[in-house]
């Protein structure tokens, strides 16, 4: 059976249905064996009830495919204005999920909202190829082999794994009726990318904003790799929280003695010492100093502690909770009589509880002063280790400590500790080294605490701050004031002020992500962009034999073209002169055969903030691009790594407006993930749904928040799609006979429910325009979900059916009522394409080829240039968007529509009542008396009519009489006989001796 055959013989079956609802099948019956059904206006359409979604969109896809549906879009709007929404770029690994789901199908509501509103709307997808957790992969893959493996024969296994995954991801995208460029998407291991990154650097390093410094960083041990602030993941977990003495040193002594914080009588006998805290016992042997807020009070405690006496110095503020930490009891301790400024103890010297010498070749042990140093924690005296803290380092450098850091990559101490904790690994240690501390005395109390502290994304391990030789972006060094720069606004500024002054100008929504990423900002570090890894862009600096760094604007440009030829391998494989080319004037100090290449890569967050430039402005788009899209967690990441390198290269923020989503959560609000079973696989609802069905649900969530999400969510969508598609198909159904330009109502002869109908839709356009303009795409969904529910199919579908199937087919009633169902469908498909991809589509090619109106609204849609020669009625997808009909006023009835449908639900209460009751089967059997109080409405039902107001209702007759005080309605059962054809009880029925069993409409039908 064809499809045509099957949908016929569905709709006769709808109606069947409905008759046998309604009246006794011997009726019915009757009415088929009479022949009068051949003479109603049965519905027809090839757009079929059941969607049949996960075998239709995989051929429409085909479709558009075959007639290049995104070339032909671009074609069709070539010239017209732009708008630009600029991908970023998920990772090359692994399938696709709902996060994908989510964010991309958001971006094409965008796209495809913008295309139909007439922009020249490019979509160009983007994938980050880079980085380390495909080279982790990859490195799992190889195994042991990898010892024996080059660097080049890495990476080449890497860009495998990558390529693999933008293919594969590339079709999972499509497959969600995604329209865009994807056969030439922008890929970071691409030559001309890589490139365009150098392009951006060269300016960072002329700018001055680029050095290389021994410093802290969070080093993820498990990786053995510097990690970036978006790269760590913040989890509780315990950790020992240990009190312990540092012994003051001898002259010191003297000086406390002085200062009358230590009692002469009580120096011989006792150990005086300043006591520190601390939560990362392994970092004491590399401590350096120790730091005390210059205004705070210090005192003394004095106790004994397994038969030794002790002095401790400690901040009067934190007496109470360092006696409560060693338990302490009264009697047991006593306070001492005098306290002191934390700068009358700068310098007093104390000796390392287990490092004999200082191990660097700067002074060290000694009290120094700091600021930050408060009384919310600890003792008010901070254990200060500058290799591996990033305040620690601040106070290094100021107190010119070394950076000292006896840890190497793999989270090992080196040679430079004491003998009893070389090689132990610092995640293991904390326990022995509180075992010394206890076993020699130096340990006051020890307990643990739960915090929250970094770990890494990838190996999951707990961070570490660790001081290796690191390259940096500056986000406070002032760019150069020349005058140039400062024509541009940005010449004396730091990073970080212009990019909190460029967030004024850039549209967040939703709007808080404004304080969000301004808190970031104002909070970050200094950019660490080195990784010593294999798989990426190599950072372009050499280096002489005398340590001299070789990285100006020119050298890097000049390593840019080369890679732009040869890509970021031949970084490994061709010598500096090759690299740099024969031509390229080195500084002085410098000749090819000395140097070095860098062994570090860049950061690949610094490789995807290039790509406003390497994609957008490569692919000729001016920037700042319109829109940028992404989840909430990319303040920390894309959105904040991509304004930095756009501020220091162009001075501008990359992007004029930023949206962000939330995640999916559970039913419950838990987050997903393959290990909890509440884990969403989105390949498999696809497959059980269809596109379009996951397409509406992401319409329907409202993104902003965290989204839930699981299949029976999801499927609960289909209740929804169904009511929008069986409203669409109505209107199809209804208009085959109807040619818009031949057959259309002028709006003011039209029926006033007809006008009724339109003044709705004229609402709904404006509000839905509203919503899709400010990407509320919940609101468009609710918006034409409850229209399609409401007004159409509760109200105006039933009142018109009597109209469309048993008025004669070329009546005024029944043009009027396709006048309106046409505009309808037409303004819903199109309010819907950008949602309902493939069913908008499928709509459009039913209603094209039945009811001629097409050609009509084509007409008056090529408003553009550009579009004004485009044959688009192939495809909903280049026609234009519904626009508002200012002529249709919908205000002024307002008043008097909202009176007459109140009255119209009190009517329907009583039906309800008596159908219940069993005395009527169906509405139209019943006649209606309305006693009306108020005259207004009285008057509106008058001028409306009767015989309208009880088609409004589908009862048979209406009545209508005054009442004094109270307006009232009751209902019965008609009198009159039924014609057989309608099914209406009127007057007329048996007043024609040729059709006694019909009413005078249907006589008059069934004689034309
Ligand atoms: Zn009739």
């Amino acid at each position: 059976m064809s499809d045509n055959e099957e949908d016929k013989k569905k709709l006769t079956t709808d109606y069947t249905d409905k008759i046998k609802k309604q009246e006794s099948v011997k009726s019915a019956k009757s009415a088929v064996e009479k022949g009068y059904r051949d003479t109603l206006n049965l519905p027809k359409t090839s757009f079929s009830m059941k969607a049949n979604l996960t075998q239709r969109e995989p051929q429409m896809r085909k479709e558009w495919s075959k007639m290049n549906i995104y070339g032909k879009i671009r074609q069709a709007r070539q010239g017209a204005p732009s708008y630009t929404l600029h991908d970023g770029p998920p990772y090359a690994n692994g399938d696709i999920h709902m996060g994908h789901v989510i964010n991309k199908v958001l971006k094409d509501f965008v796209v495809k909202y913008k295309t139909m509103t007439g922009f020249d709307a490019p979509y160009i997808p983007g994938w980050d190829c880079h980085g380390l957790p495909i080279e982790s992969k990859v490195m799992e893959q190889l195994g042991e082999n990898i010892r024996q493996m080059r660097k080049l024969d890495i990476r080449k296994d890497c860009m495998k794994y990558a390529s693999k995954y933008v293919k594969i991801q590339s079709k999972q995208f499509q497959e969600l009726g995604i329209f865009g460029d994807f056969e030439n998407p922008y890929l970071t291991f691409k030559p001309q990318y890589e490139a365009g990154i150098l392009e951006v650097f060269a300016e960072l390093v002329d700018k001055g904003l680029v050095y290389k410094q021994l410093k802290p960083i969070h080093w993820s041990i498990g990786c053995e790799t510097a990690l970036a602030e978006a790269e760590l993941e913040y989890k509780d977990v315990s950790s020992p929280s240990i009190f312990v003495n540092f012994p003051v040193d001898k002259e010191s002594i003297t000086k406390l003695i002085e200062l009358g914080l230590v009692k002469e009588s009580e120096a011989n006998n006792t150990k005086v010492c300043f006591m520190i805290w601390t939560t990362t016992p392994w970092t004491l042997a590399a401590n350096l100093a120790i730091a005390v807020h210059p205004y705070l009070d210090y005192t003394t405690i004095s106790y004994e502690k397994n038969s030794r006496k002790f002095v401790s110095i400690l901040a009067t503020d934190r007496l109470e909770a360092v006696l409560a930490a060693g338990n302490l009891q009264e009697r047991q301790y006593s306070i001492g009589e005098k306290a002191v400024k934390g700068k009358e103890l700068e310098g007093l010297r104390y000796v390392h509880p287990f490092v004999q010498k200082n191990p660097t070749n700067k002074d060290a042990y000694m009290i120094i002063l700091a600021e930050y140093v408060t009384t919310e924690d600890g003792t008010g005296l901070v254990h200060t280790a500058p290799g591996h803290g990033v305040e620690d380092y601040v106070s290094g450098q100021m107190c010119n400590l070394e950076t000292y850091s006896p840890v190497m990559a793999d989270g090992r101490y080196d040679d430079s500790v004491p003998d009893w904790l070389r090689r132990w690994n610092v995640l293991e240690v904390d326990k022995v080294v509180n075992k010394y501390l206890a076993d020699n005395g130096f340990l006051f109390a020890e307990s643990t605490i739960t915090h929250s502290y970094p770990h890494c994304w990838r190996s999951k391990g707990p961070v570490i701050f660790r001081a290796t030789e690191q390259w940096f972006i500056s986000v406070d060094k002032e760019l150069p004031p020349t005058a140039s720069l400062r024509k541009q606004g940005v010449g004396g500024k730091s990073l970080r002020d212009l990019a909190l002054e460029s967030i004024n100008n850039v549209r967040w929504i939703p709007a808080w992500g404004q304080k969000r990423i301004a808190g970031m900002l104002e909070s970050r570090p200094d950019w660490c962009i080195s990784r010593q890894r294999s798989w990426g862009l190599p950072i372009p600096a050499f280096i002489s034999s005398a340590e001299q760094t070789l990285m100006t604007k020119e050298s890097v440009l000049a390593v840019a073209k080369h890679i732009a030829e040869k890509g970021s391998d031949s970084w490994f494989t061709d010598s500096p002169r090759q690299i740099l080319g024969n031509d390229f004037k080195l500084p002085d100090g410098f000749n090819f055969d000395d140097l070095k290449k860098e062994e570090n890569i860049f950061d690949v967050w610094f490789e995807s903030g290039c790509s406003w430039h390497s994609a957008a402005v490569k692919a000729g788009w001016s920037v700042p691009v319109d829109l940028y899209l992404e989840g909430s967690d990319q303040h920390r990441g894309w959105f904040q790594l991509s304004l930095l390198p756009a501020l220091g290269a162009i001075g501008k923020a990359p992007f004029k407006g930023v949206l962000t989503h939330g995640f999916t959560v559970d039913e419950k609000g838990m987050k997903q993930s393959k290990s909890l079973g509440n884990y969403v696989n989105a390949l498999d609802e696809v497959a059980k749904y269809g596109s379009d069905i996951l397409r509406l649900w992401v319409a329907s969530v409202n993104y902003q928040e965290d989204i839930r999400c699981n299949d029976e969510l999801i499927g609960r969508t289909q209740d929804a799609y169904r009511k929008i598609r069986n409203t669409l198909r109505f209107l199809l159904g209804n208009t085959y006979d109807f040619d818009f330009n031949a057959d259309s109502v002028a709006y003011n002869d039209m029926f006033e429910v007809d006008k009724w109908a339109l003044q709705q839709l004229q609402k709904l356009v404006i509000d839905v325009t509203e919503a899709y303009e400010n990407f509320i795409f919940h609101k468009v969904f609710s918006l034409i979900y409850n229209f399609c529910t409401v007004q159409m199919s509760s109200i105006y579908m039933d009142v018109l059916k009597d109209r469309l199937y048993c008025d004669a087919s070329d009546s005024l009633s029944r043009r009027s009522a396709q006048t309106a169902m046409c505009k309808i469908l037409d303004c819903l498909i199109r309010m819907l394409a950008p949602i309902l991809v493939h069913t908008a589509e499928e709509a459009w090619r039913a209603m094209n080829s039945s009811c001629g109106m097409r050609e009509a609204y084509c007409e008056r849609d090529k408003t553009h240039d550009a579009i004004r020669n485009t044959q688009y009625e192939e495809s909903i997808h280049w026609a234009e968007m519904t626009k508002v009909d200012d002529s249709i006023d919908f205000k002024s009835s307002e008043q008097k529509w909202h009176k007459l449908m109140e009255l119209r639900d009190e009517v329907l209460r009583v039906l309800e009542v008596l159908r219940k009751e069993k005395k009527i089967a169906s509405n139209q059997e019943a006649c209606v008396n309305i006693y009306c109080a108020d005259e207004e409405l009285a008057g509106l039902v008058e001028e409306f009519g009767l015989e309208q107001f009880a088609a409004l209702c589908i009862v048979s007759e209406v009545k209508l009489q005054k009442a004094a005080d109270k307006t009232t309605v009751t209902a019965e059962k008609s009198s009159y006989n039924k014609c057989q054809r309608c099914w209406n009880y009127w007057p007329s029925v048996g007043t024609d001796s040729e059709h006694p069993d019909l009413c005078k409409r249907c006589v008059e039908v069934v004689r034309d």
